[in-house]
């Protein structure tokens, strides 16, 4: 059974104005992605990627179509089953979306403060994630101290906090110079071997998606035009 299922998603907003037509941001998407992949959706800005990813995470609901995680419809869950839902799945943004006011250590804690679990508990956890990501000596700086890619490398704690089975990654390197951006990458390599978590990545970087990604969807208004292993659907003219 494929860990994300979409079958014949499609997600329409309300017109932009009266009269007009709805918005179609996703149109009739199928798309399957196995336990310990790491799957790309690449398109240009507008294509409907960040609306996948919203639907997989029950940020948004489709208009047709299901939404499967480990099979179960996600389009049915009521709110109690959205909280475990989200608890395993964790996301990482363009921006990092980092809280500003708390430390390192404060933002990796957060999910797990949400959650309720015992003060010892997510000490030890905050502890063991900064070390994964090599930012144990920066447990008690704020944000703005850190550059980019450490930015990101606390979100990247932060999402993996509730022990997730799935990463979401909206343009997580976007914002980064190429260094850095392979920096990046070859901590969600780690995340994706060393811990089996399952990737969806979506950008608009060819080349995150050659150095991460399994396989890859190729987007454009809101319908895939293109799927298969990387190596295929790259080097098609
Ligand atoms: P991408 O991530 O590939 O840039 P999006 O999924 O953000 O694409 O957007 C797909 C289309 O849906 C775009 O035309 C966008 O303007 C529209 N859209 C996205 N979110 C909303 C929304 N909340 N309300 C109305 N239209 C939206
Ligand atoms: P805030 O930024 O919200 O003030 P704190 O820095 O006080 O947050 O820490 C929030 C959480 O992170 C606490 O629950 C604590 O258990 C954990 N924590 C704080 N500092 C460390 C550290 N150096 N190593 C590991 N965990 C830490």
């Amino acid at each position: 059974m494929s860990l994300i299922r979409l079958t014949g998603v499609s997600k329409a907003y309300p017109p932009p104005a009266k009269g007009a037509d709805p918005v179609i941001a996703v149109d009739d998407v199928s798309l399957s992605v196995e336990a310990g992949e790491v799957c790309g959706v690449v398109g240009y800005s507008g294509a409907g990627k960040s609306t996948v990813l919203r639907l997989v995470n029950a940020l948004e609901s489709p208009t047709a179509g299901t939404v499967e995680i480990d099979g179960v419809d996600i389009t049915r869950l009521r709110e109690r089953e959205l909280r475990t839902l989200r608890s395993d799945i964790g996301m990482i943004f363009q921006q990092f979306n980092l809280f500003d006011s708390r430390t390192v250590a404060g933002n990796v804690a957060y999910p797990l403060e949400v959650a309720g679990h015992p003060r010892a508990e997510i000490a030890a956890r905050v502890d063991e994630l900064l070390r994964f990501v090599g930012l144990a000596d920066k447990a008690r700086s704020y944000p703005e101290q850190l550059s980019g890619g450490q930015k990101q490398r606390v979100g990247i704690a932060r999402a993996l906090a509730t022990s997730p089975r799935i990463l979401l990654a909206d343009e997580a390197t976007s914002a980064l110079d190429p260094d850095t951006t392979q920096e990046v990458l070859t901590l969600l390599k780690r995340v994706n071997q060393e811990l089996g978590i399952t990737i969806l990545v979506i950008t608009h970087e060819m080349d995150v998606i050659r150095t991460l990604a399994d396989r890859v969807v190729v987007m454009e208004n809101g319908r895939i035009i293109e799927s298969g292993e990387v190596f295929d659907v790259l080097s098609t003219p």
